[in-house]
């Protein structure tokens, strides 16, 4: 199926290693309306995309050409057999209204801001699915938790105020589960944890990563003091175990 327009190669390969011949590229299918013109332009703007394919090339040994496609009626979604991270701009539409709809500027983080940290999250869990496929790596309980987790990683180690785009992302989660009154069967029979439960889950990391900074997080959000106890540990031992997972393919 050919429907990608317009190709924007935004970052090869930028080492010298061995390994480096990766070719990550992001592109953007033709909007089909003035709306999703706009989120496009600011995908664009927001350099999400590209420092997520810097982060990449700079730390990842990549085996198969990936592509970041934006666009399209499918995903967020990785698709292994064209080895591509999918994300339609309804999704980012969908996101943005969700954010406005809530007044959550009133938190301090424009909901244009709130949008395109959760978009990074977005892509970070969706390049976890992709890893995991690239090199059958072992995953243990559900790969929605394990790749969400990469994600809180990924942000927390290696973004400027990571943990502060992870705490935009936890919000969404939130906001998604406030639109259910009550939980039906599809909930339950998810391949993903409930929605609350990523929201804290993502809120543990945050804390577990930097319990000092973050000591008024649990209280300002709900997190039990049962669970805050051990999210140091709990982030502790994920960031290593992903790091022995990953060892293999990043580049030093
Ligand atoms: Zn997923």
């Amino acid at each position: 199926m050919k429907k990608v327009l317009g190709i924007l190669i935004v970052s090869m390969a930028l080492t010298t290693s061995a390994f480096a011949k990766v070719a990550v590229t992001v592109s953007y299918e033709t909007p089909g309306t003035r709306l999703e013109t706009m989120v496009m332009k600011d995908i664009e703007a927001s350099m999400v995309p590209q420092a997520v394919v810097s982060l990449l090339n700079e730390n990842f040994v990549i085996k198969r050409p990936l592509s970041i496609v934006f666009g399209g009626g499918e995903g967020p979604l990785f698709d292994p057999e064209i080895n591509a991270i999918l994300i339609p701009y309804g999704f980012v539409i969908e996101v943005k209204t969700r954010f406005e709809k809530s007044g959550y500027a009133e938190t301090g983080v424009h909901p244009d801001e709130a949008t395109m940290d959760v978009l990074m999250h977005t892509l970070f869990h969706e390049l976890g699915h992709a890893l995991i496929a690239m090199y059958d790596i072992p995953v243990l309980g559900k790969e929605e938790d394990a790749v969400d987790g990469l994600a809180d990683v990924l942000l927390i180690e290696y973004v400027e105020n990571g943990r502060e785009i992870a705490i935009s992302a936890a919000d969404l989660f939130d906001l998604e589960s406030e639109d259910r009154m009550e939980l039906s069967e599809e909930d339950f029979s998810d391949e993903h944890s409930l929605d609350l439960q990523r929201f804290y889950t993502t809120l543990c990391h945050v804390y577990g990563s930097n319990p000092k900074e973050y000591k008024d997080l649990p209280g300002e959000t709900g997190l039990s003091g049962e669970r805050a106890e051990f999210c140091v540990e709990e982030y502790g031992k994920l960031h290593d175990d992903w790091m022995t997972l990953l060892n293999p393919y990043m580049i030093r």
